[in-house]
């Protein structure tokens, strides 16, 4: 593969104590995968994260009533750059600025609530909010909630309403005068995180991107699919700043960080990974869990399922495991098969079929079942 030595030249975007884009070395982040409301808990993984050489350390917060903890934690972190993930409340963005050096906010999101608004003036008050707080902004769009608008508009080609969704938010933020913001564009798959991310960068090389493939799961398998896009795109000279989504215990969420730090390395001595077939065979997702998590559980029932399917390895079949009820419908959309956390019990469906929702010890031999039978179904 050929390096590209020199790296391409984006705006530079202060971020509390950082910077990315420019000049500036890529920055490797990650996020809390405790609740947000155990303070102790997600300051402990906050320092876990930054000690591992996280430059921004990102927070979910779904509600007002997790500012206070944030506040928490903000003074429990002197000097590491915070970013919050509004999720589907954008409203929230004032009432956590004062607590965070960077806003995320998903554009596919922004039409949920307060319908009576229009995006522009969303986008044009969450502008304003990162201004008057000196924050950076994020706008982050996912293959698996374009916005609608942008789905109806490029029928059948999800990725070209993924970056015409996000070039669109960067027009609107041009037009507001606002500049201090960065782009991602994130999917399990790694060949459309390519696609995408280079699409854009074409469109707007001023912009600088922060790469991710969602969901992409236990290691060493998530390892290789960011592998897949992040070598390729970084080897370009893309990228300013990265995320490796893992699923892993708490005790070991740092090794995203690692990772992180660990391809970068790798790319710029050349060093890349030749997995002939991977991808060929069965496909498990799953979430690298965040504070949104609803049972402890999440992480074993993620390695259990793995462990359960292996022997269908060599069949094309895809399962997708989420940690919560929020998004765990939507993000097994994809899966042949999709399973999903609540607090007690978990839930199964097969394509969009709901299967029902199985205590913790009885949704393993029920997952095998489908899995049998799509097998004897195909073969
Ligand atoms: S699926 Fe739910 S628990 Fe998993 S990362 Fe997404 S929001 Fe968090």
């Amino acid at each position: 593969m050929t390096v590209t030595t020199a790296r391409r030249q984006t705006r530079t975007v202060p971020i509390g104590a950082i910077t990315v884009g420019g000049d500036s070395p890529i920055v490797v982040q990650s996020m809390c995968a405790t609740r947000t409301i155990d303070i102790d808990a997600t300051v402990a993984q906050t320092h876990q994260l930054a000690e591992a050489g996280a430059g921004i350390v990102r927070i979910a917060l779904d509600s007002e009533k997790e500012v206070a903890a944030l506040k928490a934690i903000r003074e429990q972190t002197p000097g590491i750059t915070l970013s919050v993930d509004l999720q589907e409340n954008y409203k929230i963005a004032d009432k956590v600025a004062p607590y965070v050096d960077k806003i995320r906010y998903n554009p596919g999101h922004l039409h949920h609530i307060e319908k009576s608004k229009t995006i522009v003036d969303k986008v044009r008050w969450l502008a304003a909010v990162a201004r008057d707080h000196n924050l950076a902004i994020r706008i982050g769009v996912n293959c698996g909630s374009v916005a609608p608008e942008f789905l109806a508009k490029y029928p059948g080609d999800q990725l070209a309403a993924l970056v015409e969704s996000a070039a669109y938010h960067c027009d609107l933020m041009d037009e507001i005068g606002f500049d201090r913001f960065v782009v991602s564009l994130k999917d399990s798959d790694p060949l459309k995180v390519l696609e995408a991310n280079r699409r854009f960068a074409a469109r707007r090389p001023d912009v600088p991107l922060h790469l991710g493939v969602t969901e992409a799961g236990l290691p060493p398998d998530g390892i290789i699919k960011t592998r897949l896009a992040f070598e390729k795109l970084l080897a370009e000279g893309i990228g300013e700043t990265i995320r490796v989504s893992l699923t892993l215990p708490n005790e070991r969420k740092h090794e995203e960080v690692v990772v992180g730090h660990r391809i970068i390395e790798d790319v710029r001595a050349g060093r890349f990974i030749s997995v002939p077939n991977f991808g060929a065979g069965l496909n498990i997702i799953s979430c690298p869990s965040c504070s949104r998590v609803e049972n402890e559980k999440f992480v074993e029932l993620a390695q259990e399922v793995k462990e359960l399917t292996a022997y269908a390895a060599n069949h094309k079949i895809t399962i997708a495991v989420m940690g919560c009820r929020v998004n765990g419908p939507g993000e097994t959309d994809d899966a042949d098969l999709g399973v999903w956390c609540g607090p007690t019990t978990v839930n199964l469906k097969r394509k969009s079929q709901k299967l029902g929702n199985f205590k913790y010890d009885e949704v393993l031999p029920r997952l095998k079942a489908e899995v049998d039978q799509l097998i004897a179904e195909r073969t």
